[in-house]
């Protein structure tokens, strides 16, 4: 349980979507109660230093993750009572120090993976947004956190929403309903998808989000993504996961219990009320995301989801089944062939063959270790490289 008195607060990639939101919620919370203790950024570290300029009183900590720019950085434009660390390892020291009550795991991709693991090994409350570290580590996370009895909270909309309708029964959830807003591209064709321009990916019809998880919206990888997720955060199989398509993203998910009685959490999108709620649970308080509308008519639609134009499905399906390393796998290849894309040297429609392709080829193994998980994780993106160098010669 968390400290009832003051709780600390680190936010891991304090400079991105999520990172900001959570800047702005915890800006809004009892000052008595809730504290900003230490904060990371990579890139805009001239955004943070500004944001921070705001901060009373300042964090204790500020990590800048990457050494180069942070190097390059005016080290005057951080608040003069803040500590500054640089490094990846920094990263790391940050999620795990003693001062630190709550951590917000908001690093984008694999990036992410040692500073979440280290918050949870400390026993930390661990507010997650990076999705990849369940992706890639759900063994080695879940083991980790049994060990320290961390509490891990989900902050993905649609995990929030299942945590929050699963307390509506002491019964386990007999199915659970992963809502997909469908992206950009959810009635394109796919000789449409195949000509699909960097700005057309990145355009996402409800949410606005960082630029690779925005790929992953448009191509469903980040539902295949969030099955995955699903899986390891509510121990439950692959085979009690549906996607549904819900165009106007506010039904954020559901739960089936055994009755047929199915559990639906609504809220418009706004990322700061799930943010908001890993931090506080079991209280609600006042949360600046709007609430629903109630002078306008609701017209919403739900749909199955189309796994032949959106193959990303079926291989989220099957990788949250079979677990092992194949989470590392397809979780590397998509952020290097999502990559290759945003730089405009592969088609949209080439992103989930190279994951396909990196799945099959690798040496799959039940039970890794984090280290075999983190060479794989190499090993693959090596993998996409190689298939994209080859193609073009
Ligand atoms: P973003 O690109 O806006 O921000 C990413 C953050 O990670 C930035 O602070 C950046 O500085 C930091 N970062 C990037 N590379 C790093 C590295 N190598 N080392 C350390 N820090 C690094 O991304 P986002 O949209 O805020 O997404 C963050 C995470 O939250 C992702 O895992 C995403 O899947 C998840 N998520 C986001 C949303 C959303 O609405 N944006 C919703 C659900 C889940
Ligand atoms: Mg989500």
């Amino acid at each position: 349980m968390l400290n009832p008195t003051l709780r600390n607060v680190a936010v891991l990639g304090a400079t991105g979507s999520i990172g900001t939101a959570t800047l702005d919620v915890i800006s809004q919370l009892p000052r008595s109660q809730w504290r900003l203790w230490g904060v990371s950024g990579h890139a805009q570290l001239d955004a943070l230093a500004t944001s921070l300029a705001e901060w009373t009183p300042a964090p204790e900590r500020i990590v800048a993750s990457d050494l180069q720019l942070s190097a390059a950085f005016d080290a005057k434009r951080w608040p003069a009572a803040s500590r500054l660390c640089v490094g990846p390892e920094a990263l790391v020291e940050l999620a795990s120090a003693p001062e630190v009550d709550v951590v917000v795991a908001a690093i984008v991709g694999r990036a992410g993976l040692e500073s979440t693991l280290a918050a949870v090994q400390a026993g930390k409350r661990v507010a997650l947004a990076n999705k990849e570290t369940l992706v890639v580590a759900g063994p080695v996370v879940r083991a980790a956190q049994q060990a320290s009895q961390s509490e891990l909270l989900p902050v993905d909309s649609e995990h929030s929403a299942i945590f929050q309708c699963l307390q509506a029964s002491l019964a386990p959830a007999e199915r659970i309903i992963l809502t997909a807003s469908g992206g950009p591209f959810r009635d394109a064709t796919v000789s449409q998808m195949e000509a699909a321009t960097v700005e057309a990916a990145l355009a996402h019809p409800t949410w606005q989000m960082g630029p690779k998880i925005s790929v992953d919206s448009a191509t469903m990888m980040n539902k295949a993504l969030e099955i995955i997720e699903a899986c390891w955060l509510f121990d439950v199989p692959a085979t009690a996961i549906e996607v549904m398509i819900h165009r106007q993203s506010i039904i954020h998910s559901m739960v089936e219990f055994v009755d047929g009685s199915t559990i639906a959490q609504l809220s418009p999108p706004d990322m700061r009320l799930p943010i908001q709620y890993a931090l506080t649970y079991p209280e609600r308080l006042i949360c600046p995301a709007p609430k629903m509308d109630t002078s306008q008519r609701w017209d919403w639609t739900l749909e199955p989801a189309d796994r032949e134009r959106f193959p990303a499905l079926d291989l989220g399906f099957e990788v949250a089944e079979v677990g092992g390393t194949a989470g590392a796998v397809i979780n590397a290849a998509n952020e290097a062939a999502v990559e290759l894309f945003l730089n405009r040297e592969i088609r949209f429609t080439e992103i989930v063959p190279a994951c396909r392709r990196a799945l099959e080829n690798h040496h799959f193994e039940r039970h890794p270790s984090l280290q075999q998980l983190i060479e794989l994780d190499q090993w693959a993106r090596a993998e996409v490289q190689r298939w994209h160098c080859g193609a073009k010669s």
